[in-house]
C-alpha cells in the first residue's frame, strides 16, 4: 500500500449504514477503529463512519513510533496494556502490519536535556519498564554513524514500531470480522438528541438511531462538540514528514535528537520529522482557547510556529461554518481527508540534517513528504470520558501527537466506558471537567 491514504484511495467499506445501532462511533481513526473493534468483541451492535476513509487523517500520517517513553504516568498503564492488544492483533491478522520491537531513543545533545530525559525515569520505574540513561559511548554503540557524540540517551528497549498506513486498515478489517459494520464516505453532521439524550445520529445519509455514541473525530472534534455547546480547548498543529528512499538500516527503532527525528521503515527507507516542531494556523478557535494554553506557551514559548490563517475548509477555518442546519452540507463532507501541505522549507532541511546526522548513510534521497494536523490539548494528554452534559455520548479525542501507540488501549477504555464493563485505569487525568472545574493545569512531559 502506498502511504499515507488519501482520498483516491478506493473505498473498502462502501455501506450503506444501518438505520438502527447499539453504538455509533464517528470516525475511522486508530482511535475510533479500535473503540469500534472493542465494542463488537463485547456484543454490541456497532456502526463506525468515517466521512472520509479509514486512517486518511492523523492516524496514516504519523511516524508510527509504539513508544512508552515520555508518556505522562495517567497513559503509562493503559499504553502496557495497549502493547498487548499490539501483539495479539498483528497475530490476528493476516496482513504484516510492521510491528517489531526495535525500541525508542532519545539523544541528549547536552547535560540539561540529560538531566530531563533521567528525571522521567522515576515513572518508568514506577510502572516496571525497561527505560534506562545510556552513557555518551552506549549511545555511539547503539546507533553507529552518528557523526557527533551526544551526552548520552534516554532508551526504551521495549518500545515498538508499525506501519501506520497498513496497521490502522488491517485493525478495521479485524473489527469488521468480528462483527462492527464500517461504512466510509459518511459524514456525521450532528448528534439526534432527544430529551436531553443522545438518540442517535444525523449523518449525510440519513438517520441512525442509537442510544450511545462515541466521537473520536481527531482534529474535527471541538468544532463538532461546538454546534452542541460542548466546549473542549483542543487545536490542531501541522506536523511535516519526509519519507526517504531505501537506505541502509543503522538503527531499526525510532530516535530523536532536538533537530531530526528518525525511524526506520518496514520498505527500507527512513521516516525524518522534527519532534519539537509545529505550526499552529491561527483561527477563531485558538484565539477562544488562548487562554488554556498559557502554561503551555510559558514552558515552551517557541515549540510553536504561527500562522496567520488556516488553508479553507479547515476545522479551525476563519471561513469554516462553526452552526449549520442538519439538513445542509456540513463542514465534515466539504473537506473528506484534512491533507495539509507539507511545509517544504522544513522537508528539504529535515534530509539536510539527517544527512549530516548519519554521513556514513550517504546521499539522502526525499521519495516523498506528506503532513498531518496534529490534535492537540492544553496540557497533552486527551480527553477520555462521558459528556456529563449529554447522556449517552462518550468522547475520545485529543491524543496530542502520541494517540497511534496508545490506540488499541483506549479504544478498549472508550469501549468499557460505553458498555458499562470494567475500565481497569485511572481515567481522572483525561476527564473533560479539567478545563471548566478551576483545576490547575498540568503538563504532561511532552517528551
Ligand atoms: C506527523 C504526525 C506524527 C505522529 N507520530 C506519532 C507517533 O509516532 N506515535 C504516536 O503514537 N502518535 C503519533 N502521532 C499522533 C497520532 O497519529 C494521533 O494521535 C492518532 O492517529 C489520532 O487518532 P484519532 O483516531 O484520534 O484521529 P484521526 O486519525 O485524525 O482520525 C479521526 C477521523 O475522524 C474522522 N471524522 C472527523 N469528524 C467526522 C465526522 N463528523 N463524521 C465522520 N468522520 C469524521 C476524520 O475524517 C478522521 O479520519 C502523529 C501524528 C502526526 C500528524
Amino acid at each position: 500500500m502506498s502511504f499515507p491514504i488519501f482520498m483516491n484511495t478506493p473505498p473498502q467499506w462502501p455501506g450503506p449504514a444501518p438505520k438502527e445501532a447499539d453504538v455509533v462511533v464517528i470516525g475511522g481513526g486508530v482511535i475510533g477503529v479500535c473503540t469500534a473493534l472493542f465494542l463488537a468483541r463485547a456484543g454490541q451492535r456497532v456502526v463506525l463512519l468515517e466521512k472520509g476513509r479509514i486512517a486518511a487523517e492523523q492516524s496514516s500520517r504519523n511516524w508510527g513510533w509504539i513508544r512508552l517513553q515520555g508518556r505522562d504516568p495517567d497513559e503509562i498503564p493503559i499504553m502496557l496494556e495497549a502493547g498487548e492488544h499490539w501483539r495479539a492483533f498483528a497475530r490476528q491478522t493476516n496482513v504484516d502490519i510492521g510491528l517489531r520491537q526495535e525500541g525508542v531513543t532519545y539523544l541528549a545533545e547536552t547535560e540539561k536535556d540529560y538531566v530531563k530525559y533521567e528525571g522521567w525515569l522515576d515513572h518508568a520505574r514506577a510502572n516496571g519498564l525497561d527505560s534506562r540513561m545510556l552513557s555518551s559511548a552506549e549511545t555511539a554503540k547503539l546507533i553507529p554513524n552518528l557523526s557527533r557524540s551526544y551526552a548520552g540517551a534516554l532508551y526504551t528497549a521495549q518500545d515498538m514500531r508499525a506501519e501506520p498506513w497498513v496497521a490502522v486498515p488491517a485493525l478495521a478489517g479485524i473489527a469488521a470480522r468480528e462483527g462492527a459494520t464500517l461504512v466510509e464516505n459518511c459524514a456525521v453532521r450532528g448528534l439526534d438528541i432527544e430529551g436531553g439524550k443522545v438518540a442517535g445520529v444525523i449523518t449525510e445519509a440519513g438517520r441512525i438511531k442509537a442510544p450511545e455514541v462515541v466521537l473520536a473525530g481527531g482534529a474535527w472534534s471541538a468544532l463538532f462538540l461546538q454546534r452542541h455547546g460542548i466546549f473542549v480547548p483542543q487545536l490542531s498543529v501541522r506536523a511535516t514528514v519526509v519519507a526517504t528512499e531505501p537506505m541502509d538500516a543503522v538503527y531499526q527503532g525510532g530516535a530523536a535528537d532536538s533537530r531530526v527525528a528518525f525511524r526506520h521503515r518496514a520498505d527500507g527507507g527512513y521516516s525524518l520529522a522534527q519532534g519539537g516542531f509545529s505550526e499552529l494556523f491561527v483561527g477563531p478557535s485558538a484565539f477562544r482557547s488562548l487562554r488554556h494554553y498559557a502554561t503551555q506557551l510559558r514552558a515552551d514559548p517557541f515549540g510553536v510556529r504561527l500562522l496567520p490563517r488556516a488553508p479553507a475548509g479547515f476545522p479551525d477555518g476563519w471561513g469554516t461554518p462553526r452552526r449549520w442546519a442538519d439538513d445542509a452540507i456540513s463542514p465534515f463532507e466539504r473537506m473528506r481527508v484534512l491533507n495539509p501541505a507539507p511545509n517544504a522549507r522544513k522537508a528539504a532541511k529535515l534530509l539536510r540534517q539527517f544527512a549530516q546526522m548519519m554521513p556514513g548513510l550517504g546521499e539522502v534521497r526525499a521519495a516523498k513528504s506528506w503532513a498531518g494536523m496534529i490534535d492537540t490539548m492544553p496540557d497533552i494528554v486527551p480527553v477520555v470520558d462521558r459528556a456529563a452534559a449529554l447522556p449517552g455520548l462518550t468522547i475520545g479525542t485529543g491524543m496530542s501527537g502520541h494517540g497511534f501507540g496508545i490506540g488499541p488501549g483506549m479504544g478498549r477504555v472508550l469501549a468499557a466506558l460505553v458498555t458499562g464493563d470494567k475500565v481497569g485505569h485511572d481515567l481522572r487525568r483525561f476527564r473533560l471537567s479539567r478545563f471548566s472545574d478551576g483545576s490547575a493545569m498540568t503538563l504532561g512531559p511532552g517528551l
